[in-house]
């Protein structure tokens, strides 16, 4: 039900979606929101009230980071009370990442904060732009006959799909259809209706508060294995000074070479108090670590299963629990639990 008093913020952050060509170069550069707007006059139309906040400078999703992610939470908390639900633009690059991030940096969130963007500027006549950012807007400000927010959580909507954030990966650098979360199901579609799967939908715990998290720490590193990874980089990798947490990107259910020089290396950080996850490179699917030797061996040595997460959300969470200041044991610990929805509990398997 959509709900016409209600407001929405809408953070434009910059990418593709208010892009316009430079006229020397060719290349695509971000431009303001008044640019944007111009583009879709069908926003005047909507019957809630839109309020826009936009970056200084919009950038390319490629320079996004913890302090603009930190920029964007200060911005909800700002504006927690004011509003119904936000829209956040960016570019589609890190998108997965941001959202990722966001998921555990807004705990017990009561109200929808939706990421959207597009694979062609606004400006063009074949933009998704347009159909991306008016379905967010209004799932930002669909409720229940209660009054609350049907989808209190972040997620990314694109090409018709609402997707749990923190679960998905952008998956085509040009179709409009970019992004998939090819281990949680889709928990809205959009098509003459959007259809929400309510029973997938994360709801916050009774009387509880939002709470709003800024702290990150980014001594963290990504591995990921290919056949002929030489002692050199995973040395180098393993010894950076100050670094806490690595996920290790595997084969398959979580495989890597049972090779004793290899072992050794990331036994070494794992003794170091490295945390270590293993999360698998397919597309999708999970890590089983018992499943064969090449994977027993790593949790032998103290690797830990990052299940069936992603990729952006276990970095993004390692940078938020080492942030908030808990040490390796307590990391460890939380890594393998769900806070955010990021990874499916065997009780939660409903696909
Ligand atoms: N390079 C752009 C960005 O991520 C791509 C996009 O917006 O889709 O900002």
């Amino acid at each position: 039900m959509l709900d016409y008093n209600a407001s929405v913020l809408l953070i434009y952050t910059g990418g593709t979606i208010g892009m316009t060509e430079d006229l020397n170069t060719g290349a695509l550069k971000s431009f303001d929101f008044d640019y944007l707007k111009g583009h879709v006059p069908e926003l005047n139309r909507l019957k809630f009230n839109i309020d826009n906040i936009q970056f200084r400078h919009p950038i390319d999703s490629s320079d996004m980071g913890p302090d603009e992610w930190k920029t964007i939470v200060r911005i909800i908390e700002n504006n927690y009370e004011k509003y119904d639900g936000f829209v956040i633009l960016q570019g589609t690059d890190t998108m997965a990442y941001s959202a990722s991030a966001l998921s555990f940096m807004l705990e017990n969130l009561s109200k929808p904060v939706i990421l959207t963007g597009s694979q062609l500027p606004i400006g063009k006549i074949r933009t998704d732009g347009k159909e991306n950012l008016i379905t967010a807007l209004e799932i930002a400000v669909d409720k229940n006959p209660e009054g609350e927010a049907f989808v209190p959580e972040v997620c990314i909507f694109f090409q018709n799909l609402l997707m749990r954030g923190n679960r998905t990966t952008k998956i085509n650098a040009a179709n409009f259809k970019a992004f998939n979360s090819l281990n949680f199901p889709i928990i809205a579609e959009a098509g003459t209706y959007i259809r929400y799967k309510h029973e997938l939908i994360r709801r916050p715990f009774k009387g509880s508060k939002p709470e709003f998290h800024y702290l990150l720490d980014t001594n963290v590193a990504i591995i990921k294995l290919f056949p002929g990874i030489s002692t050199e980089t995973l040395k180098a990798i393993i010894t950076i000074p100050h670094l806490k947490g690595i996920v290790l990107e595997t084969y398959g259910a979580g495989n890597a070479p049972s090779e004793n020089w290899f072992l050794d290396i990331i036994e070494e950080g794992v003794m170091k108090g490295i945390v270590t996850v293993n999360v698998t490179q397919c597309a999708s699917g999970s890590v089983e670590m018992e499943r064969y030797h090449a994977g027993k061996t790593l949790k032998n040595i103290g690797v830990l299963s990052g299940y069936d997460i992603t990729t952006e959300a276990a970095v993004t969470k390692l940078m938020f629990l080492f942030g908030n200041g808990l040490s390796s044991k307590e990391v460890k610990e939380q890594m393998i639990l769900s806070l955010a929805g990021e990874i499916t509990m065997y009780h939660e398997l409903v696909y």
